[in-house]
Order: C-alpha cells, then structure tokens, then sequence
C-alpha cells in the first residue's frame, strides 16, 4: 500500500486531493543587500513540488487567491 501524505492549504485549511497538480509553495527566505545592512525578509512562490512540500517551513497554497493572501500577510508582517 502506497502511503501518501495529506496536506492542508495554510491559509484556507483546504486539504489537498492528489490529482491536484495546481498548488503552489511559498516560503520566506532573507538577503542582505551589503555586509553593513541588516538582511531583509524575501517571499518565495513556486508550484508545488512534492519533494519541497515535506519541508518545515513551506507554506502550502491552494491556488493563486491564496498565494495571495499569503503574499498580503508577509507584507503585513514586515512594514
Ligand atoms: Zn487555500
């Protein structure tokens, strides 16, 4: 018996069905511009991969309004 793991969309709780192929991955990463300024936060979007998704600090997104209401909190969160 194949085991699969089941996801949830981390901004509408929806829970992802295999055939689904049209989910994305966000995650938030940091870059410094120069070594004397503080590094700043980065937003990172890319379809969903299942190898990606295992990650712990992946967000799981089912379709494009929720990528960007995912978008709309990480800019929330840094200004
Ligand atoms: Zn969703």
């Amino acid at each position: 018996m194949a085991w699969t793991e089941t996801y949830h969309c981390d901004v509408c709780n929806k829970s992802k069905k295999e055939t689904e192929d049209d989910w994305w991955l966000a995650w938030r990463e940091f870059i410094t511009p120069t070594e004397n300024m503080p590094a700043q936060p980065v937003l990172r979007l890319t379809p969903w991969n299942f190898l990606l998704a295992h990650s712990s600090d992946v967000k799981h997104l089912c379709g494009a309004r929720c990528a960007q209401t995912q978008m709309d909190r990480f800019m929330a969160a840094h200004i």
